[in-house]
Parts: structure tokens; C-alpha cells; sequence
């Protein structure tokens, strides 16, 4: 499968992880929208939030975990920070295998553009 999460979930392109462990993987974005702009995804490939089933219940709760994580070891935590998942292109999806955003540093406005 192409897909190049995929391939940084399992070391081919090599990225340096924030997080990592059996479910999922963190690294930063290469394109940072924020001071803190990390990426968290599940090594299994899900395409879309669409894609999500039941037994995925527990990998998205993780990645939650994860990203409070990963915004405490930054300290964005208190001040504030934001997780998002886009779904499909109009939301602004480039990468179809699953991630969640975790933006912080600045002052994030509302509603986003
Ligand atoms: P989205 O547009 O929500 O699908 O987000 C995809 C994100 O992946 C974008 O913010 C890209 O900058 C980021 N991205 C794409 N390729 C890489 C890569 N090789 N390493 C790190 N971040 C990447």
C-alpha cells in the first residue's frame, strides 16, 4: 500500500518520533502551522474518521492519551492547545491514513479559516 504514514509507522522514511509505542506513533509535522505542531497516528491504516469502527474504540482514546502527552511534555497544556482530525477534502485532508493534529504555542483562533 502507498500510503506515507504507513511508511513512517513502520521505519521505512525515517522521521524522529515524539512518541511511540504499539498502537501508535508521534512525530512532528513537516510543515508546522503552530510552535507546537505534532502529528499522532495509529500504526494500523484507517483512511478516514469515517473508517473507524467499533473496535477502534480504545486506538482513539489512546491517541487522545497520546496527545495530552505530548501537549503536557510541551507545555502548551495549560495554556491551551488544539486537537483536530480532518475527514475527507473539504475539511482540508491531504493524507488519508488517520492523524490527529496537536497545534499549541500561539494563540489559535476560532472559527478556523
Ligand atoms: P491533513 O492535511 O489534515 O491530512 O494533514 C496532513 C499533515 O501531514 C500536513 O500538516 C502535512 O504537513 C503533514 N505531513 C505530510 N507529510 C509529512 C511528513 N513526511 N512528515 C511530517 N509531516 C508530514
Amino acid at each position: 500500500m502507498d500510503c506515507i504514514f504507513c511508511k513512517i509507522a513502520n521505519g521505512e522514511i525515517p522521521v524522529r518520533f515524539v512518541y511511540e509505542d504499539d498502537l501508535v506513533v508521534a512525530f512532528d509535522d513537516a510543515n508546522p502551522q503552530a510552535p507546537v505542531h505534532c502529528l499522532v497516528i495509529p500504526k494500523k491504516h484507517i483512511p478516514t474518521s469515517l473508517d473507524l469502527d467499533a473496535a477502534d474504540n480504545a486506538l482513539i482514546g489512546h491517541m487522545f492519551q497520546t496527545a495530552n502527552k505530548i501537549a503536557r511534555e510541551r507545555n502548551v497544556a495549560d495554556r491551551g492547545f488544539r486537537m483536530v482530525m480532518n475527514c475527507n477534502r473539504e475539511a482540508g485532508q491531504s493524507v488519508f491514513h488517520i492523524h490527529l493534529h496537536v497545534l499549541g504555542g500561539r494563540l489559535l483562533e476560532w472559527p478556523p479559516g
